[in-house]
């Protein structure tokens, strides 16, 4: 029976632990499992290849993207890096041009030595991709929204322009969540996930996952997770699956408050640009409209005339968002994407992709919209 999407939040790939009854999916604290003879055992037999907690958690995370397979990974780069581990030197991969930062350095520093080509590229309109395609491109690349500026890239147009020239598709959904997206219903081949945000939820676990249908994709992805090892062990696993119970409740509220911070910023005299997709003068308001279920709680914005002084004096006086890297946790958060999270880009693509020093990036929580509206009021004063 398809489940709406709460219920699958809740219930999906849990069930009464059979030898207690506990309700909640045990942590199954445990490196090895004990064989009745070589071989013989009940699907367990080492826990880096497969563990009974992150079993339930897999099965939840793939029915959360309608997918058939999840891997869950050590990291959201644990996860990416597996996705790059499909290529060999010589094969080419087309992505935005204002990537999360630890992806541009991965791709940039790390991959790039295995003589693997990046292209960076404008994705507002789709179309842009086609310019990029040779008979070397194994694999696209997108976020959307993207980070921090939240651009919007049509998933469906990518997806046709992938399939018409058999490369993997993949869409990097952490900011969206499963709940406002599912890339995979939209003709994605992979979707990827820093689990460490929206999904975990309560800013204490880093995971990653990867969601994908195709048989042959998911076998290869299982062999290099397991070959290669970064795996997540249970106790991880337990946290994520609670923090999942409640992730349909906290997305609604991050969206009421997201909705009601962006309004707040583009009212007030000192605020200049506001990056939000809800907003219909965004460029790619319609395709938002048309992907998500509503436009989530990541918002960047400029002040007018600042230099970077004012925008760390001003990053530093708030009193209920907190300084910090990261995102999608319940608490609020705000953070200065220029020296912090894409420190490791070169200010000249930073500044291309809008990465200004003016720009600050507010993950919105899920406090009293009263409290949060009044701490931006005192900060911006
Ligand atoms: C955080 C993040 C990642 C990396 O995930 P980690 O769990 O920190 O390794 C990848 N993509 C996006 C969009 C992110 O926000």
């Amino acid at each position: 029976m398809a489940y709406k999407f709460g219920t699958k939040a809740i219930h999906a790939g849990q069930s009464p632990d059979p030898s207690t009854g506990a309700i909640m999916t045990p942590i199954f604290q445990t490196s090895t499992f004990v064989q009745a003879s070589p071989g013989k055992h009940q699907g367990y037999a080492y826990a880096r290849g497969k563990n009974p907690t992150r079993t339930a958690l897999e099965d939840c995370l793939a029915a959360l993207e309608n997918a058939k397979h999840a891997l869950c990974f050590s990291s959201g780069m644990g996860a990416t890096d597996a996705v790059a581990k499909l290529l060999k030197p010589g094969d080419e991969v087309i992505t935005g041009n204002d990537l999360y930062g630890g992806t541009y350095r991965m791709f940039t520093k790390v991959f790039a030595n295995y003589g693997i080509k990046f292209h960076f590229v404008d994705l507002h309109d789709a179309q842009n991709i086609q310019n990029y395609i040779n008979e070397n491109t194994k694999l696209i690349w997108v976020e959307t929204p993207t980070n921090p500026t939240m651009k919007i890239v049509d998933i469906t147009a990518c997806a046709k322009i992938a399939k018409a020239s058999k490369i993997t598709f993949v869409v990097d959904n952490t900011f969206a969540s499963p709940y406002l997206q599912n890339p995979i219903d939209l003709g994605a081949d992979i979707v990827m996930h820093s689990v460490t945000k929206y999904l975990g939820g309560h800013s204490d676990v880093i995971m990653g996952a990867l969601m994908m249908n195709d048989e042959t994709l998911y076998e290869r992805l299982a062999f290099i997770h397991n070959s290669c090892g970064a795996t997540p062990g249970p106790m991880d696993s337990f946290l994520v699956l609670r923090g999942i119970k409640t992730l349909h409740l906290r997305m609604k509220a991050h969206c009421e408050n997201g909705k009601a911070v962006a309004h707040f910023l583009r009212n007030h005299p000192k605020v200049d640009k506001v990056y939000w997709p809800g907003f219909e003068e965004h460029p790619n308001h319609d395709i938002a409209k048309k992907q998500m279920r509503d436009f989530g709680g990541m918002i960047s914005f400029t002040t007018k005339n600042a230099s970077i002084e004012d925008t760390f004096k001003l990053a530093s006086s708030f009193k209920v968002f907190s300084l910090a890297e990261s995102l999608g946790g319940v608490e609020s958060l705000i953070n200065h994407p220029a020296t912090m999270t894409h420190a490791s880009i070169p200010k000249a693509d930073r500044e291309t992709a809008g990465v200004v020093d003016s720009l600050l990036r507010l993950s919105v929580g899920v406090e009293d919209i009263e409290d949060l509206l009044e701490d931006l009021a005192q900060a911006l004063n």
